[in-house]
């Protein structure tokens, strides 16, 4: 006889109190979820593993939220900006090594140097790569026409987080002041998906008064967002931001890692096609982090290319890894042995087949 979560997962659609029960499966059922999962991934997507080569072009950002560690008001940061040399060269590495793709990552700058400076070093990277590095972008909120000079200078995927789809809690972990409107966001987002990006975004899991709800309408704001390409990462206090002033609590990290894998697992079954990231902040939790989060459906990660002086500048939250963590022999930096039945998209962008479903409108 099927068990609670075993006949929800024999369903072909997913209401809310699926998607909810689906979430507080027991720890004894939650292999059972991940195992659908990858089973999922691999019949829709296929079983490669993709690159996305980081790059964390600058660290100055006008924004002031609430756990973020390089907010505008944490005067600890060194602030940096890399040379438009330094990131040609890590973009370099990237086509060298074959990964596919890079992603381009920064605190939030509209002003129009930055932007001008952007669209060049987009059509730069094109041009030497003969167009063949993939370019996702992840700049935070810009203006309608900066999304498009960035499209049209080559970038294609574009990642901006909602954080949190319920205004109400979106609103408790950032200030509340015009810079920081959840309708911006969404209009951003919008934005982003006209403009003809693949678009990405995410959610924090385990973020203060965030319940169990919460983390049910955020999967679904996904897929009613039909969104291409999800990166969902634990909440990790950072001790300079107002949300990290009372510090860290190893136990709730777990609890937090172990209900990200759960959201990575539902994602994947609720949407099957898209591209999910195995992020970092999973590995600052556990050195496994990103294998697991592998082992529940995600098909996407993310080794740093940022040159190693700048990475210390560049803690959003506490613990993420400064260290290098590819090498020639191994430049995804994943434990193959941990995910076996899965192997390495290198040379290809790896695009997700949602994105051109979603346009012909199927
Ligand atoms: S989360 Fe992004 S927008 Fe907010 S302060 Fe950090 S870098 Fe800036």
């Amino acid at each position: 006889m099927a068990t609670g979560l075993s006949s929800i997962l024999e369903k072909k659609e997913y209401d809310r109190s699926d998607i909810l029960a689906m979430l507080q499966c027991s720890e004894e059922e939650s292999p059972i979820l991940y195992r659908r999962a990858v089973t999922v991934r691999d019949r829709y997507i296929g079983n490669s593993i993709y690159l996305r080569g980081l790059i964390e072009y600058s660290n100055i950002c006008g924004k002031n939220c609430l756990y973020c560690g390089i907010r505008r008001e944490n005067h600890k940061v060194d602030r940096y900006t890399l040379t438009n040399d330094e990131v040609i060269e890590a973009a370099l590495t990237a086509y060298r090594l074959n990964f596919g793709s890079i992603a381009i990552q920064s605190g939030e700058n509209p002003s129009t140097a930055y932007v001008d400076n952007m669209e060049e070093l987009i059509r730069t990277i094109r041009k030497l790569t003969r167009g063949q590095l993939g370019i996702t972008l992840s700049l935070g909120e810009q203006t309608r026409e900066t999304y498009q000079r960035w499209f049209n200078a080559g970038a294609h995927r574009y990642l901006l987080r909602i954080e949190a789809a319920s205004e109400a809690l979106y609103r408790r972990v950032h200030p509340d002041d015009d810079l920081h409107r959840y309708h911006r966001r969404l209009e951003c987002l919008k934005i982003i998906q006209e403009t003809g990006y693949q678009t990405g975004t995410g959610v924090m899991v385990g973020l203060p008064y965030q319940t169990m709800t919460h983390l049910a309408d955020d999967l679904i704001f996904m897929r009613d967002f039909n969104i291409d390409m999800c990166g969902m990462g634990p909440f990790i206090e950072h001790s300079d931001t107002p949300l990290g002033a009372r510090g860290t609590d190893n136990l709730f990290l777990k609890e937090r890692f172990n209900l990200t894998l759960r959201m990575i697992a539902i994602i994947r079954i609720i949407m099957k096609d898209i591209n999910i990231v195995a992020s970092t902040a999973m590995q600052t939790i556990d050195p496994a982090g990103r294998e697991k989060a592998i082992s529940s459906g995600a098909n996407v990660v993310m080794p740093n290319l940022t040159p190693d002086k700048y990475r210390p500048g560049y803690r959003i939250y506490e613990g993420k890894p400064g260290f290098n963590e590819i090498n020639k022999t191994n430049i995804s930096g994943l434990n193959f042995d941990l995910i076996p039945g899965t192997t390495l998209g290198l040379g290809v962008w790896g695009d997700t087949p949602h994105y051109n479903r979603r346009l012909s409108g199927r």
